[in-house]
């Protein structure tokens, strides 16, 4: 089984090999959207929760492969992982346990962003 990740650029669609790029987050759009999700909870406290109303609150911070030289902004403060840490499946499992320490990591795409790129399945579910 093959468990290689592939990592294409999100700017111009060639592929990333190691050395060449990075994962990366935008570190102040993920405090923005920390900064609302405490602002929505703090609005609702006392209010039960609609789950259609939380669905609305959480656009989530969206992750993007990128060639070091394609990069528009690369600024401090941003979450990066070199594609090279990032290879394999393995590599996303380990990086998925280390993010989910991390709070600001729920303001983000990861979960959804990692699964599509290393191609996780469950070989059956527990039904
Ligand atoms: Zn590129």
């Amino acid at each position: 089984m093959n468990d290689t990740i592939e990592w294409t650029c999100d700017e111009c669609g060639r592929a990333i090999e190691n050395g060449e790029g990075y994962v990366t987050v935008n570190g102040a759009e993920v405090k923005e959207a920390q900064r609302q999700t405490a602002e929505w909870k703090s609005k609702h406290r006392t209010s039960t929760i609609d789950v259609a109303d939380y669905a609305d609150l959480t656009s989530t911070v969206k992750w993007q492969a990128i060639h070091n030289a394609c990069d528009p902004r690369s600024e401090l403060g941003d979450f990066i992982i070199d594609v090279d840490r990032l290879g394999t499946a393995r590599h996303a499992l380990g990086w998925t346990l280390e993010l989910h320490r991390m709070g600001w990591v729920r303001a983000t795409n990861w979960d959804s962003y990692i699964k599509v790129r290393a191609g996780a399945t469950m070989s059956r579910s527990l039904a």
